[in-house]
């Protein structure tokens, strides 16, 4: 059975989540996101950890996009690997967040 690709939503668009493609593998590119497209892709040959950054980095992309940022690559790469080492580190703390489950 095929495997359902993954998605994303960001703001109101939903990406989905690929492999790269050879163009982007002959471009030397670890990750891509596609906004006319709602596409994100990823090295899938890459480790599983360093794809989750890759996508989480790409992820950032979308949300400048979606939300008019205009953030240029080195806010992105900064920003992404914040973030998601404050997930990371903090996943009680995310979880009650996404659960409602927050109170002081
Ligand atoms: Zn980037």
């Amino acid at each position: 059975m095929k495997k359902k690709p993954l998605t994303l939503l960001i703001g109101s668009v939903t990406y989905t989540v690929l492999p790269i493609t050879q163009e982007d593998i002959d471009g030397n590119f670890a990750g891509r996101t596609d906004n006319a497209r709602c596409q994100i892709r990823v090295d899938s040959r890459l480790p599983a950890t360093n794809q989750s950054h890759v996508a989480f980095h790409e992820m950032v992309h979308g949300v400048s996009a979606q939300y008019d940022l205009h953030l240029h690559e080195h806010k992105v790469a900064l920003l992404s690997t914040g973030l998601l080492q404050v997930i990371r580190d903090n996943p009680d703390l995310f979880r009650a967040m996404t659960t409602e489950k927050f109170h002081l």
